[in-house]
């Protein structure tokens, strides 16, 4: 039910209630007024009749009465009137020609307790009322009356009945109360009339707000109150328009200013600004507070696995496998990855990095040659990091729904990864920095520093895991005589073919270093004694094969080597690399170009022995 029928329909009611309390008071009023009048009339005319019949019986014309009774019945409304004379009185003077003895009980009561007696009487058609009022004898009055009664001061010597016909009373009363019924609804009308003609634009805007703020509250700031006629009601409609002008406006520009910062572009647009910008600003915070983490953090590897987190907790993916692919080698390498890399990338092939394009296997069945698990499905994203790296997210999931699933997150996850870009290339520059100050720039070997980290970090994992390292120490013989011979450049070309040659006899695993001038150190990982010796070997007699230029001349040159077992000949490495020195400096004593393997009896004196 609208307002405006409720407030008629309360108007209305109101006026019912008054209008039925209004008859009721006036009909009871009317009654009692009629009742009132009529009594007093009955009153009157018993006075009247007692003054007349005592008029008569002084006059001694008791026997006239009749006449006068007769005239004073035939008064309007007066319907019948009748005495009664007391047991005393009919003693006295017998009954009269009237028979004027008690004709009911009324009659007898108030001829025997003066007290006068009214009856009401109320049909269909007709009211009466009837009225029986005593004489009482009295020696004071105008007459009296004990000249002509034999009676005590007080005493019922009569009394005068009448009947009433008050009907035309009621009809004047129901005339009244229809006139005023008429008047009251008549009233009620053009006060229903008054209240809806001028609440009307008042309910109206009040819908139209209502209907407004609805809508707004749903996100929808476009709808405008309806201000009506009333120039009050257009004022407050203005007003109420112009904020939601205003309201819609500034959400629209907010929302667009926010989004603009989120990379996603599979934003879930809702069609309340309130609600986008909200949800964008959940997401900028979360971004926010991520970037902000990775700022601090201090490796790449934390960068990753701090990605890999998001992925996890955030975006609840459960398989997948972070990839770096290196844009020039096109070498790829996993740095993250929940069950393992369930792809093939052993011949650095990726169709993602390749194509530059997301692969998905619900779009087209076994996309991805390197992929050969026909039971799972996967979504690999390239992403471009800078230009030497790009980042490819193999997300593996077991149905094609959670793909489904995870691709609609795609966007999410761009964002963060183009948060974590500027970190990635920092940290990435940082390797290559650290890299550069710890490989040797004429040779690309690995320098002292190197070996130094190396001994500190890898070689106490050796040990733990009994990881044998065979260790060679490598001096070019006479190598001063190429400076003096043919100048410093062509000895620095001699030392960049031994470290050619050095990196072409050992296995990726190895590690070259170039320990001080034309002397070289390698760790060749996990490798007993006989193969450390075939090893240093093969880079003795290969570097002797290599003819070296000088200008228009050539020659060739020969090298030593000093070989020793780690941890065999000591768990030490700098003693071991004591050790290879003692072995070379045993070759170079025996006539040079030889491998010379480290055994205890190579160690000349105590001295020696007991320094370490
Ligand atoms: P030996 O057979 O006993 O080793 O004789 P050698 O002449 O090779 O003697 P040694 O190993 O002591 O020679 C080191 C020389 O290498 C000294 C230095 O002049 C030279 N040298 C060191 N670093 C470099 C470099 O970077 N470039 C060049 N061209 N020469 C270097
Ligand atoms: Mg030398
Ligand atoms: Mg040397």
């Amino acid at each position: 039910m609208s307002t405006r029928q409720k407030i008629t329909l309360i108007l209305s009611g109101l006026f019912l209630v008054f209008f039925i309390a209004m008859i009721i008071i006036v009909s009871l009023s009317f009654r009692d007024f009629g009742i009132k009048s009529a009594e007093k009339r009955a009153m009157l005319t018993a006075e009247v009749v007692k003054s007349g019949l005592t008029a008569h019986m002084v006059n001694g014309m008791m026997d006239k009465r009749n006449y006068f009774l007769q005239q004073i019945e035939n008064i309007d409304n007066i319907s019948a009137l009748w005495i009664a004379r007391s047991p005393a009185v009919i003693k006295q003077y017998g009954e009269g020609f009237n028979n004027e003895i008690a004709r009911d009980e009324i009659d007898k009561r108030v001829l025997k307790n003066g007290n006068i007696q009214r009856e009401i009487t109320e049909t269909a058609t007709k009211s009466t009322i009837r009225m029986t009022i005593p004489f009482a004898a009295s020696a004071f009055g105008a007459t009296n009356c004990m000249a002509c009664h034999d009676a005590k001061e007080g005493e019922v010597l009569g009394a005068v009945s009448m009947v009433i016909d008050i009907s035309d009373m009621r009809g004047s009363s129901f005339l009244t109360v229809g006139y005023t019924a008429v008047l009251a609804v008549i009233i009620m009308l053009l006060v229903l009339f008054v209240v809806n003609k001028f609440l009307k634009p008042y309910v109206n805007i009040f819908y139209s707000i209502r209907d407004v703020m609805l809508a707004a509250y749903n996100g929808d700031y476009s709808k405008r109150v309806d201000g009506g006629e009333l120039s009050e009601s257009k004022s407050v409609a203005q007003m109420l328009n112009s904020l939601l002008e205003k309201l819609q406006k500034v959400f629209d520009e907010i929302d667009k200013k926010v989004y603009i910062f989120v990379q996603n572009k599979n934003k879930e647009v809702s069609h309340d600004p309130l609600v986008n910008i909200n949800d964008t600003i959940d997401k900028l915070s979360e971004i926010y507070k991520f970037k902000q983490t990775i700022e601090h953090d201090e490796s790449l590897e934390d960068i990753y696995n701090r990605l890999a987190y998001v992925f996890k907790t955030k975006f609840e993916i459960k398989d997948f496998t972070i990839i770096e692919a290196d844009t020039h080698s096109g070498i790829k390498n996993v740095v993250y990855s929940v069950n393992g890399c369930h792809c093939d990338l052993a011949d650095g092939q990726c169709r993602a990095d390749r194509i530059n394009t997301i692969v998905d296997s619900t779009i087209f069945d076994d996309t991805c040659s390197k992929f050969h698990k026909p039971d799972l499905q996967y979504l690999c994203i390239p992403y471009s990091i800078s230009n030497e790296l790009n980042l490819i997210i193999s997300i593996v999931t077991k149905d094609k729904e959670e793909n489904f699933r995870v691709r609609s997150l795609v966007g999410l996850i761009e964002d963060y990864i183009a948060t974590a870009q500027p970190a990635i290339v920092s940290k990435k520059l940082m390797q290559i920095l650290n890299k550069m100050a710890r490989v040797d720039q004429l040779t690309g070997m690995f320098n002292r520093k190197y070996l130094d980290e190396f001994a500190d970090t890898t070689i106490p994992q050796a040990l733990r895991s009994k990881t044998p390292y065979g260790i060679l120490m490598i001096d070019i013989d006479f190598f001063k005589m190429i400076n003096d011979t043919y100048g410093h450049d062509i000895g620095d070309e001699a030392i960049r073919i031994v470290s050619r040659v050095i990196k072409e006899s050992i296995r990726s695993s190895d590690v070259p270093i170039r320990f001080g001038g034309e002397e070289f150190i390698v760790l060749l990982h996990n490798c007993d004694k006989e193969h450390v010796k075939d090893v240093a070997e093969k880079i003795r007699t290969n570097f002797a094969k290599q003819v070296i230029s000088a200008g228009s001349e050539t020659f060739s040159k020969t090298l030593s080597v000093g070989a020793v077992m780690f941890p065999d000949d000591s768990e030490s490495i700098w003693k071991c690399i004591k050790y290879a020195d003692i072995s070379l400096y045993h070759a170079k004593e025996h006539g040079r170009n030889q491998v010379v393997c480290f055994d205890q009896g190579l160690i000349k004196n105590e001295e020696m022995k007991n320094s370490f």
